[in-house]
């Protein structure tokens, strides 16, 4: 049986809250919201409840999963070491869209880490998501609220789609603010590197902290450092086969039009996942709104909702690769197994897509 609580952002219910609380501290499963998509959240200290989550999800043994924190305290509670960087984007961004990898302590379960010696550790900022964490009275191990896979959710409804009767309570706190996941940034060697692009963007952390190298995977490279395991799973993808177009605004209106075009004549049933408005011929149409918050708040959404109106291809148009645009490329070209049309002179020849 899945329990619903609705949870406005600011409650202060704390009945509502304790009875979540109470399930977490009993070693069960509770989805709820932060800033960044649904976590699907277990007592980070309780090993049979953190398997609970692998299973519910489908999610390879391998790929470990951020512990969500309220207090400093419980910080030096996860972690062996606290390098000075940390503490200093702790101190700036914290709570936040922003997990650091970290050397871990003897406390955290193998389970947690995937049997690395780091720990991914994050303060969310969403009201509801802390007020768990604190009434639980323990670290939460949480990774994304969805079937391994699958687009990460950003509404409750996306939760309950993946797990209604499976979990055993979803907080339903409306929309999230980001929409895409954290910032992932491993601390644990001199080298700051960025795992994963995410809702703090690489600019602001090298702002604090200076030079962070990127892992190639963000990018789509090559996966050769064990350090990075989830990186080699598909990710974030709908049924529906997805290519990305990049390329000038010009251009990748054309070229929108073009493909939707050619996947028409071939009998496919196509979805367009687009910034602004405009005739392209396709049979659904998902717009995302122009700025760079408003793509990163409903790129899952908009894949999700193009896959509930059965296309067989969905084409999303790229967006610049700065600030959130970063992540948010990195989630489409992944959702698209690296399927990218682009434009002639940007690094590949590839003008065809595969649907
Ligand atoms: P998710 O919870 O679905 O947002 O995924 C968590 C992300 O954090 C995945 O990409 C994990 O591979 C990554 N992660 C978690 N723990 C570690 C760790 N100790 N070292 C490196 N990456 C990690
Ligand atoms: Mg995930």
């Amino acid at each position: 049986m899945t329990l619903i609580i609705r949870m406005a952002r600011d409650s202060t219910d704390e009945r509502l809250i304790n009875v979540a609380a109470r399930l977490i501290r009993d070693g069960r499963v509770v989805a709820f919201p932060t800033e960044t998509v649904y976590g699907l959240g277990a007592d980070a200290f309780n090993p049979p409840a953190v398997r609970k989550i692998f299973e519910l999800k489908g999610r390879p043994p391998d790929n470990p999963l951020i512990v969500h924190i309220a207090t400093e305290e419980q910080l030096r509670m996860v972690a062996g070491k606290v390098p000075e960087k940390a503490l200093k984007l702790a101190a700036e961004f914290w709570p936040g869209p922003l997990t650091l990898v970290l050397p871990r302590s003897d406390r955290v379960p193998d389970v947690v880490t995937g049997g690395l010696d780091t720990v991914a550790v994050r303060m969310p900022a969403h009201p509801v998501a802390l007020k768990l964490i604190r009434a639980s009275n323990r670290p939460i191990a949480a990774p994304s609220a969805n079937v391994s896979g699958r687009p990460s959710p950003t509404l409750a409804e996306h939760v309950v789609d993946d797990f209604y009767g499976k979990v055993d309570c979803i907080i339903d706190g409306g929309p999230t603010d980001i929409g895409v996941e954290s910032t992932v940034l491993d601390l644990s060697e001199d080298v700051p590197l960025l795992l994963r692009p995410g809702g703090l963007p690489l600019e602001e952390l090298e702002r604090v902290i200076g030079k962070i190298e990127v892992h190639p995977a963000v990018h789509g490279g090559k996966i050769d450092r064990a350090k990075a395991p989830g990186m080699k799973y598909r990710h974030y993808s709908p049924r529906a086969r997805v290519v990305v177009v990049e390329g000038e605004a010009e251009w990748r209106r054309k070229k929108i039009r073009e493909l939707v075009e050619e996947y028409r004549r071939a009998g496919l049933r196509t979805g367009v996942l687009i910034t602004e408005d405009y005739d392209t011929g396709a049979d659904e149409v998902f717009v995302t709104g122009k700025s760079m918050e408003e793509v990163a708040r409903s790129v899952f959404r908009g894949l999700r909702c193009l896959d509930k109106r059965n296309v067989d291809v969905i084409v999303a148009e790229g967006v610049e690769e700065r600030g959130l645009g970063l992540a948010v490329m990195n989630r489409l070209r992944k959702a698209s197994g690296y399927n990218v049309v682009r434009q002639r002179g940007r690094n590949s020849a590839n003008e065809r897509g595969n649907p």
